[in-house]
């Protein structure tokens, strides 16, 4: 079958909710991806900040092999030997307590708007409660998720969503203020705002934000679903602003590739908030899955990621400078380590599709102006040379 007719054979049976590029990605070797026609590409996207790895690494597919002949699935009903080592390395990483693993970010969201509701409960008794989310978050799709997703035209056709939610202005704490109210019982955001357009949370605003969370009795719940897992340069980036969340969630490169979430508490949250019967799921946390998060966090210190991220975010975030110089219609970089974004006056979306048909890079957009960088976390000088050649070939299409 040619690339047009497994295009169209999609097309007639997926429910067209994307509009996908006319791609078909085959497999993957360290940082490129290869087509059907073994066409490579250069991957500066990790499938959305997940394949920290890049693909073909041999000791974690060695390590999904291992558990695959052992077992994949139990249920959580019984305890088993993946979950209790992944649940100690994420408590280790995250400086968080509990752990509770979900099959998405979506998912872990869920979790801890429950968490955060049933929190107030116990403390406080029956009663209307509201979470302070902020304006151009995102959170995921299911209806809790999008309730506190700050993008209207996400959620206008879905209305009612979950009753309760307030926007506030993002890095403004009298916005937060503003919208506090006596059934205020969390507040949930990103530390750095990823399809927003790459906001990093103020680092004043934050300290704000717990101060007054500890003052009114209320959870500060961090997103880091897509900034978490060492792509900021520490393996959560709430863990360079100084201040710790009641409640975190995390997916993505948690499993490389494994759908898998989690939200995680502190004992304090743990102790007064969901009980058994509260919350559950037929798959989160299985083996094949928390084997594979297990692998994650061997790899992260057998390969000193952490490390690696914080010295080649410095030489990448020259380049990028570069970029910033050369080109009149780049007007800004932002970001944080591995989680970078161009800001343009050029149309992103055509810089994006262009990319990927002509040069065969894969990078994505956020926001309505933002080229968005999340490349592998293994990613080398070599690589990121590769990734301007390609760019600079883009960009300088919008010389006049
Ligand atoms: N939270 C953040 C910050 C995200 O970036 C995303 C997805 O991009 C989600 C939550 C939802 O995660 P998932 O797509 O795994 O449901």
């Amino acid at each position: 079958m040619n690339k047009k007719e497994y295009i169209e054979k999609a097309e007639k049976n997926l429910f067209h909710v994307y509009n996908r590029f006319p791609v078909i990605f085959d497999y993957g070797r360290g940082v490129h991806l290869y087509d059907e026609l073994d066409e490579e590409y250069l991957d500066f996207a990790s499938g959305i900040g997940v394949m920290a790895f890049g693909y073909g690494n041999e000791d974690f597919e060695d390590a999904l092999c291992t558990q695959v002949k052992r077992i994949t699935h139990t249920s959580n009903l019984y305890y088993h030997i993946p979950m209790i080592e992944a649940a100690e390395k994420l408590t280790k990483a995250s400086g968080m307590d509990k752990v509770f693993f979900t099959n998405s970010g979506a998912e872990a969201i869920e979790g801890a708007l429950k968490t955060a509701k049933k929190f107030a409960y116990t403390k406080k008794g029956s009663g209307d409660y509201e979470v302070i989310a902020m304006e151009n978050s995102f959170h995921g799709r299911t209806v809790g998720s999008l309730s506190v997703t700050g993008t209207e035209h996400y959620r206008e056709p879905f209305y009612p969503l979950m009753s309760g939610v307030k926007f506030a202005t993002f890095n403004d704490f009298g916005s937060i203020l503003a919208n506090l109210t006596d059934n205020t019982c969390a507040i949930i955001m990103e530390t750095v705002q990823g399809e927003g357009g790459l906001y990093p949370a103020d680092p004043e605003f934050l300290k704000k934000v717990r101060q007054l969370c500890d003052d009114e009795g209320i959870l500060l719940i961090l997103d880091e679903v897509q900034c978490g897992m060492g792509r900021t340069g520490s393996y959560y980036a709430f863990q360079q602003y100084g201040i710790k969340p009641d409640i975190l969630t995390t997916a993505k490169a948690l499993g490389n590739g494994v759908p898998i979430g989690a939200f995680c508490v502190t004992d304090a949250v743990a102790e007064a908030s969901l009980v058994p019967g509260d919350h559950g799921t037929t798959y989160g946390g299985n083996p094949l899955c928390t084997a594979a998060v297990s692998q994650v966090f061997d790899m992260f210190e057998d390969y000193k990621i952490i490390d690696h991220v914080n010295d080649i975010s410095k030489y990448f975030e020259q380049v990028l400078d570069v970029l910033v110089n050369k080109y009149d219609f780049i007007t800004e970089r932002r970001g944080l380590g591995l989680m970078q974004g161009l800001v343009l006056t050029v149309p992103v979306k055509e810089v994006v599709n262009r990319a990927l048909l002509e040069e065969h890079l894969v990078v994505l957009s956020a926001g309505a102006d933002v080229l968005r960088l999340l490349p592998p976390l293994v990613i080398t000088e070599q690589d990121i040379d590769e990734f301007k050649k390609k760019i600079e070939k883009i960009f300088d299409s919008y010389l006049k």
